[in-house]
């Protein structure tokens, strides 16, 4: 056997030897091509809902960031509506309204085939707990997304609300691409107030998120 038979023979043994490790480290690309907006709620003055250690505007974002890094591994295209603490609203009086047009005509602009709107949710009692997904009739698939990340939430973690039909917020109705928003958990309950302050958590809530968008398009 010459040299070069050799040292084919040992590569070989040792490419087998790293393939397994390279595969596992490079995750699925089945959202290969789609395109994902991603809305966190408020931002800049706007602090959306606080209790305790909760300020809604900065969990928001925190979740729409992992849930980018967590799309982009998985060949999405993930554009952002905001990536810091500002809001995007042009005036100062109405500057609510302004802000929501302005998230609503970017989404319309960048033409997804998804959105996301991610929110935390609060109630003057601290008995109200769950995630619920709320959608529009606006685009027909709306309520079919809904659903889909609804059933594969509650077989994944506890405490899902049922889906929501809401045709009166002043965003969504101005959007025409398909999407949801997303109340990941009412922080007014010390339960999931905690829960959603721990890394692990969050972490694994994007995970699923990320699923149901994969699971959705398995299905459609
Ligand atoms: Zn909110």
């Amino acid at each position: 056997m010459n040299k070069y038979k050799v040292l084919i023979i040992v590569s070989f043994i040792l490419l087998s030897f790293c393939l397994p490790k390279v595969t596992a480290s490079i995750k699925n690309m089945n959202l290969l091509g789609r395109v994902i907006v991603l809305d966190a709620g408020h931002g800049g003055v706007d602090n959306g809902a606080q209790n305790g250690q909760i300020i809604e505007k900065k969990l928001n974002l925190i979740l729409v960031q992992k849930l980018e890094r967590e799309l982009l591994a998985r060949g999405a295209n993930v554009y952002l509506t905001r990536s810091d603490d500002g809001d995007l609203s042009t005036t100062t009086v109405g500057r609510k309204r302004s802000d929501l047009s302005h998230r609503a005509k970017y989404i319309n602009d960048v033409s997804p085939d998804m959105y996301l709107s991610i929110h935390l949710n609060s109630a003057p009692s601290s008995y109200w707990k769950g995630l619920q997904i709320f959608y529009t009739n606006k685009n027909e698939e709306n309520k079919k997304i809904a659903e889909t990340f609804t059933n594969y939430l509650k077989s994944n973690i506890a405490n899902v609300r049922d889906i929501k039909y809401d045709s009166t917020y002043y965003m969504y109705k101005q959007i025409t691409k398909p999407g949801i928003l997303i109340e990941a958990g009412f922080i007014s309950n010390p339960d999931e107030n905690y829960l959603l302050r721990q890394e692990w958590y969050q972490d694994k809530l994007v995970k699923l998120i990320a699923d149901s968008i994969e699971l959705y398009y398995e299905q459609k």
